[in-house]
Parts: structure tokens; sequence; C-alpha cells
């Protein structure tokens, strides 16, 4: 077996045994497991967003394989039993008739939010995961509602095909976009950091072309530093995976800092000393990057995670102290001393897309240096060697 090979297997031996661990819940199958609203970035102005995520049954990669490095949304989800059509359906209902919500808010209209979310904590695309007739009733129902602008879901690529397009597209006039995870254009990061279980780039490049086909937008997700990767490497391959993404035809890509949720692999690694959140200031870097890099004026480049959010339903897990089980409960950071005036930047420029917003902050006196220092750091061993040097010693 080669060193990669070697790598990928302790990996996912680790990440199983991680996932073993999660406290078995039992959640309410006709509540949702979060609403929330907040502000967005849409043709050229700052718009109303809901973002709506059904309690479902679980992502299928997570179930087979261990799932991906950085994600937990299995926390959140069914991990004994299944979500029946009706339930998936009476959580639906509550958000049309506005009973989710448990902070209430006059008027509850989906006709006053421009853009809709609809995450099911995995693909919506997929049939295993929510049954066509669900995602059929559901567009079927936001049809109604005209003042939508535009719909945006997120689904694992290879469940992106012309007949689950064709079916929303009979139920569903409007504009939709799709969420799909490339995370990373190298192989080795995705398939061994990221742990993504995507092989091929070509199955990334015929989805976007069939979203295309229908009119729809093609949305990238790109993980910024996943684990074994330094913070420079990290930058290099988000600037080189955001190009990618929009040479292969994605209309907009969000960057995703890695925070860190309970049962992950990098929340194991945090814990041990292997891995640190990625730094905010890196985060200029990547934009100023993928800006310079692609000569163009104006890019839909989104920072995940960072939205003046309002959040109005959504359960508590028990063993998740107290926050909703899908909540992070570290995310990227520099020092506390500048973190919260960063964040600032990083929603207002979500919010207008000017790299000006994101840059409009003087360096920080505590942090700044520690982080050019973050930078330099370099590792000379392969990427396989780093994960079986770290996995292979640790029995945690
Ligand atoms: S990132 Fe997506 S594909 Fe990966 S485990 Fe999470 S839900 Fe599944
Ligand atoms: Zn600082």
């Amino acid at each position: 077996m080669g060193e990669f090979e070697s790598a990928l297997n302790l990996f996912e031996n680790k990440i199983k045994s991680l996932r073993t661990k999660v406290p078995l819940k039992t959640f309410n199958k006709n509540k949702l497991a979060k609403l929330e609203i907040n502000k967005f970035y849409f043709e050229d102005k700052e718009v109303d967003r809901v973002m709506v995520v059904l309690r479902a049954a679980g992502c299928e990669h997570y179930k087979k394989t261990g799932g991906c490095s950085m994600c937990s949304h299995f926390n959140g989800t069914i991990l004994d039993g299944s979500i029946s059509n009706e339930n998936y359906i009476s959580q639906w209902n509550s958000v049309i008739d506005g009973s989710c919500l448990e902070k209430p808010i006059e008027n509850f209209n989906l006709d006053n939010y421009p853009i809709v979310c609809l995450y099911n904590l995995g693909s919506l695309l997929n049939r295993n995961e929510i049954a066509i007739g669900a995602v059929k009733y559901i567009f079927l129902s936001l049809n109604k509602f005209k003042k939508i602008r535009k719909v945006i879901i997120e689904s694992r690529v290879e469940y992106v095909n012309r007949e689950i397009l064709a079916a929303i597209n009979e139920y569903y006039d409007g504009l939709v976009e799709v969420g799909v995870g490339v995370e990373s254009t190298d192989k080795t990061i995705r398939q061994l950091c990221h742990h993504k279980g995507l092989e091929d780039l070509e199955i990334v490049k015929k989805a976007v072309d069939i979203l295309h086909e229908f009119g729809y937008k093609a949305l990238a997700y790109v993980n910024f530093k996943p684990c074994f990767l330094t913070e420079q490497e990290s930058i290099n391959d988000a600037i080189k995976t955001g190009v990618d993404c929009f040479n292969l035809g994605f209309d907009a890509i969000s960057i995703e800092p890695t925070s860190l949720q309970e049962y992950s692999l990098v929340s194991f690694l945090n814990t041990i000393g292997y891995y640190r959140v990625p730094w905010l200031w890196s985060l200029q870097n990547i934009v100023k990057g993928i800006y310079d890099k692609t000569k163009k004026q104006k890019l839909d480049i989104r920072l995940g995670g960072y939205f003046d959010e309002q959040v109005l339903s959504g359960s508590q897990g028990e063993g998740f102290v107290g926050r909703n089980e899908i909540f992070p409960y570290q995310n990227s950071a520099n020092c506390k001393n500048c973190s919260p005036e960063f964040i600032e930047n990083i929603k207002r420029f979500n919010v207008t897309y000017n790299i000006n917003d994101l840059c409009n902050i003087n360096k920080c006196e505590t942090c700044y240096k520690d982080w050019e220092d973050a930078c330099k750091v370099k590792d000379r061993r392969s990427i396989s060697q780093r994960a079986l040097d770290i996995l292979g010693n640790s029995d945690n």
C-alpha cells in the first residue's frame, strides 16, 4: 500500500471512531433544525435572506465513510431512524404558516425575503436523503411566492443531474442556485485533508454545465484550511481553488473558513494540538489573490459563516452545551482584541462585495506579527506523511 492509501486508511479509521462518539439524541421530526434571517448581497444591493435548515436524515457520505474532516452536520441529524415525506412536509408547512417561529416576527412571509436558502444538512438532490415527493412539494409551494428572487440549495456534486433538476423546474419557475462542495481542486488535499470522496473534477464540470442548461446558478464551496496544511499552504490552495472554480464555470464561490464542531476530525486534531482554526487576516490575502489572478472587476465571492443573523427557531441540542447542535463552538479567529472588528468587516464585505470593507482595519499590535510568523511556517514532509505522523501517533 502506498503512502497516500495508508494515510487515507488511517484517516478513515480515525474519523469513523470519532463519529461513534456522537450522542444519540431524539429530535422532533416535524420541527426544523434552524430558521434564521440575515443580510445578503444580491444584484448590487443588500437584501434580506431567510435560511431554512430542515431536520434531516443525514448525509450519505457521512454514513458510508465517516464524511468530511471539517463537517459535523450529522450532530443535528437523525442517526437512528428516517424522516418521512410527511415529516419534511410538516416542517416546511411550519415555515409557510410561521408556526416554526420561536421568536415571533411581525407578518412573517417568505415574500419578504428575496433570497431563500433551503438546506438539509446534506444533499437536497440526493433521493436517498430526501424523497423527490418532498422536494417537489416544497418547490411547488415556493412557486406561490413571486417576490423570491433566488432559492439556494446544497448538494454533493454527484447528485446534480438532469432528472432531478427537471423535476424542480417543472414545479418552480424561479431561479435556483445549487451550492456544491468542491473544497479544493488539488486531489490530495480534497481526498485526504477534506476526505471529500470526490475523485474526479470532471464530474464537477459536468454538474456546472447541467445547472447552466436549466438557467440555474452554480456556487462552489471552497473550504479554507483543512487539516494537515500550513497557513500559507491553505491560503495558496484557497486562491488556486477559487480561480479554478471560476474557470470551471461557477457563477459564485463561497470561501468557508474551517470552524470547529464537536466530533469532527479537525476538532479532534485541535484538541491534541495539531490544528489551529484559520486566521482571519488570511482571508484578505485570499480574496485579493483571487482578484489578482482572475483580473476581473467584480466577482461573486462570499465568506461563509459571517452574516448578521437573527435565529428565529432552532432546537437546543442537549450535550452541545446549550447551543444549537449544528453551530460551531469555535470559528476562525485572530486574537480577541481584533477579531470582533474583523468579523464586522467580513459581514460588511458580504453585503457590499467591496474589498476595501474587508481590508479596512489596522494591523493589530497583539496578533498581526503572529499571523505573519504563522505564514512563514514550512513543512517539508508530504501531506500523506504528515497525516501518517499525526494520526499514527494518536490513540485518543
Ligand atoms: S460537508 Fe457535505 S458531504 Fe461532507 S460530510 Fe458534511 S454534509 Fe456530507
Ligand atoms: Zn489581533
